[in-house]
């Protein structure tokens, strides 16, 4: 019986699974990590593809059914281990033959930890090749989204800020086992191919800015960066200012600033002791 609570939705369908594989473009020369193997379908297929796969899942109670799926294959390790527990770059050096090779992740991740499981991937100093995951078709959305639209905030800034995002194709409800309550898609990250036109002086701080920025989505910018840096006429007057100077119109929405602009906004802040 599947666990709900665990947002255990298994995919067997060998198409989609097929899709999955070559949307990550695995290869003999690939390092996989599959968060999340279930049953192993995927799991099976990426085993066939890939040079190794280490697959974490946190149910220990499907464990003998991995083992009979996958026992013929010598190149999959599952681990019984939450993922959020798991430092992912000493996972990489301890489990690969050769962690030199390019890693890659695949998975249909559960959906009630996929935010959290995509900072701990983009928080690590791992030089992914690839991550290709199931999301929510919504979330899948907001972390391609372009600038200008409704899907585009801090989940899209967050993830372009290191990755290109492109969301792969679209998998309807019926195809999982049970079928969960939402649409899914396939999203793929590839580091940037672009490098930034500017590099942030305080990472840290550029966030919270956008954070900030993105609390009242239908306000304007300059009402919601007052919120940020806090009332007053003489900050309401220099920040006016610093929105001129960057050629920045105070009435635009926050979802209208490219990342680019967040960070050459958040540089003059700090530059001009407006934030720190
Ligand atoms: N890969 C399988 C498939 O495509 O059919 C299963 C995907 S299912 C959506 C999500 C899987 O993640 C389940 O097997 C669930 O037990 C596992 N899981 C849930 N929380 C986890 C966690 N914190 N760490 C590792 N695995 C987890």
């Amino acid at each position: 019986r599947a666990k709900k609570s665990l947002g255990q939705n298994f995919l067997t369908d060998l198409n989609v699974l097929s899709k999955i594989v070559s949307a990550a473009d695995v290869g003999p020369e690939d390092n996989v990590i599959e968060i999340g193997p279930g049953i192993g379908a995927l799991t099976e297929q990426l085993a066939l593809a890939a040079g190794q796969v280490v697959a974490l899942e946190v149910d220990t109670s499907l464990l003998p059914v991995l083992d009979e799926v996958l026992g013929e294959y010598d190149n999959v390790k599952v681990i019984n281990q939450d993922v959020l527990d798991v430092d992912i770059a000493a996972l990489i050096d301890r489990e690969f033959d050769d962690p030199s090779k390019p890693v890659k992740v695949v998975a249909n991740l559960p959906y009630y930890i996929t935010t959290p499981i995509l900072l701990q991937l983009l928080n690590t100093e791992v030089k992914w090749s690839k991550i290709v995951v199931m999301l929510q078709k919504e979330v899948a959305q907001r972390l391609a989204a372009n600038p200008g639209t409704k899907a585009y905030g801090t989940l899209s800034l967050t993830v372009q800020y290191k990755m290109d995002a492109e969301l792969a194709f679209e998998v309807p409800r019926t195809v999982f086992v049970p079928s969960p309550n939402v649409d899914s898609a396939i999203v793929s990250l590839e580091p940037r191919k672009k490098e930034l036109a500017v590099k942030p002086d305080d990472e840290k701080l550029l966030f919270r800015l956008i954070k900030g920025c993105f609390s009242h989505r239908r306000k304007t910018l300059s009402n919601n960066l007052q919120s940020v840096l806090g009332k007053g006429a003489e900050i309401k007057k220099q920040s006016l200012q610093l929105l001129e100077d960057l050629n920045i119109s105070p009435t635009i929405r926050p979802e209208s600033l490219s990342l680019d602009q967040f960070i050459l906004l958040a540089n003059q802040l700090k530059q001009r002791n407006l934030m720190q």
